[in-house]
């Protein structure tokens, strides 16, 4: 990786990408700069243009400008991923597929949705309400479609309707050198062939570029409550959560955050909530059966010394703890001005939970850092977040020394890195521990059979 050189446009490459794109070929350096970052604390790298395509033929007719001349091309959705992984660190060009934005088909019958790659989440669900329906993956940002696919996305819902990976049926795809593919059928069931789509969902860009998506969508639950519960430690949080799931528990959504976290969102969202390690939770069914999943839980919490058990159905409130639960992230940022978020997602077995959340907050509590633990408990899957100060740029490779400790640890334990964030820039080595070479050799096959020049997001995921 780091023998190969950044690739800088000629003049003459980006006049020859102006005239077909005219004023969607940009080269104005705050455009570049927005290009040049994520939400990750990674410092920016920035492209030599930023092309914006408005359909899967303008999208094949960039790959194949770029692969005739060996150009890097960053896909790019909506900049929230949190690994470095739209940083166009061997320059080229970033690849905007906002504009692709409609939404192309709603087939309520079938329970589907067709829509283009930069569709926003927020914005498919307002359109699905019109039709009694949601789609319900919810990352904690207003990411594109085509970005969730492409990182293998899931959220607070999994639990229940599944991630990225269950949710998408069919997929357009374009390859490095700008051939169109159609992966997948709008089938709830398939065992036709290779399964491309899961092998596009999650490769970060680098396999190809995601220009359309057939969705599963949900039809919205006659009634919503939620619940709230404290424990007196993180590791009776934990195993509640464990056992809810090990039984077989109706939850929609069981979350779990840590003291640092709940006294995080009291003061960016303006609410008392007890400073001890908490649950939230969501059900969804009708009136009775919320009713009775909320019950059959306060027994399980109760069983695990859990206190203060809250339960409303009321819209309003479910709303603001779970929009609290949703700012966490930028709570860490608007509470610690000027600071920086590293965001880490790891996952474990169910049974490893307690103990795998334990691990990192003792790795955490003996670093010099400020941080948080929480996450979607139910999945196995937690988030811990470090404070770290841009003015300090060391800090990184102290938080990044860390990191790596605590997916050591995880991956001991036979859980995954990353459960949902991918693996970028900042866990390629860890992808490696984890997966081992030989599985990490026939991904390098398959990116070489895929993107014989890598050109496509080269840097990431894989050191090729
Ligand atoms: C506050 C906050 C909370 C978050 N919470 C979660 C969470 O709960 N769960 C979760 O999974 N993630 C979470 N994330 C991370 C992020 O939102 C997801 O990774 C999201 O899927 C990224 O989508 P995006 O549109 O922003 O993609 P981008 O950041 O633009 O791109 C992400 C990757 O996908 C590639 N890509 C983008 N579009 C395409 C395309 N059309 N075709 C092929 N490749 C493409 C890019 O090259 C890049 O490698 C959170 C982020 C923030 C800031």
């Amino acid at each position: 990786m780091a023998t190969r050189q950044r690739v800088e446009l000629s003049s003459e490459q980006i006049a020859a990408f102006k005239s077909i794109f005219q004023d969607r070929c940009v080269t104005t350096e705050s455009v570049l700069d927005e290009h040049g970052r994520d939400e990750s604390a990674f410092p920016p790298v920035m492209p030599s243009a930023v092309i914006y395509a408005k359909s899967t033929e303008e999208v094949s007719q960039v790959m194949k400008m770029c692969y005739e001349q060996s150009i890097p091309v960053v896909p790019f959705g909506a900049g929230t991923s949190l690994e470095g992984h739209v940083l166009p660190i061997f320059g080229g060009i970033s690849l905007d597929i906002s504009m692709m934005n409609k939404i192309l088909e709603i087939t309520s019958e079938d329970l589907l949705v067709r829509v283009q790659g930069g569709v926003h989440r927020v914005a498919l669900n307002e359109k699905l309400a019109n039709s009694g329906l949601f789609f319900s993956v919810d990352p904690g940002a207003d990411a594109t479609l085509g970005g969730m696919a492409s990182t293998g996305a899931s959220g607070t819902t999994t639990v229940k309707y599944g991630s990225m990976r269950e949710n998408v049926l069919a997929m357009t795809v374009v390859l490095s050198d700008g051939t169109v593919i159609n992966t997948g059928r709008p089938t709830r069931k398939l065992s036709a062939g290779y399964d491309l789509t899961r092998l596009i969902i999650g490769s970060e860009g680098t396999l190809g570029i995601i220009t359309e998506l057939t969705l599963r969508v949900f039809g919205i639950p006659e009634k919503m409550s939620a619940a709230v519960v404290r424990f007196e430690s993180l590791e009776d949080g934990v195993k509640a959560a464990a056992t809810i799931v090990q039984m077989g528990t109706n939850i929609a959504r069981c979350e779990f955050l840590d003291i640092a976290s709940v006294e995080s969102v009291n003061k960016h969202s303006n609410l008392n909530l007890s400073p001890k390690p908490t649950l939230f939770f969501e059900f969804h069914g009708s009136q009775v059966s919320v009713e009775n999943d909320a019950q059959i839980v306060k027994e399980i919490v109760s069983e695990f010394n859990g206190f203060e058990f809250e339960w409303t159905s009321d819209e309003s409130s479910r709303r603001r703890l779970w929009q609290a639960r949703h700012d966490l992230y930028w709570s860490n940022l608007h509470n610690n001005p000027g600071k920086r978020v590293v965001s880490t997602d790891m996952a474990v077995p169910l049974s490893r939970l307690a103990e795998a959340v334990d691990t990192c907050e003792k790795i955490l509590s003996e670093s010099r850092f400020k941080f948080c633990i929480f996450g979607h408990v139910a999945d196995g899957n937690f988030h811990c977040t470090i404070i770290t100060d841009p003015k300090f740029p060391e800090e990184l490779q102290e938080i990044r020394v860390l990191t790596h400790t605590m997916t050591s640890a995880i991956i001991a334990m036979n859980g995954t890195c990353t459960g949902e964030h991918g693996i970028g820039l900042g866990k390629i080595d860890a992808l490696v521990e984890e997966a081992g070479q030989s599985s990490v050799d026939t991904m390098i096959k398959i990116k070489n059979v895929l993107d014989p020049k890598n050109i496509l997001n080269p840097g990431k995921v894989l050191k090729v």
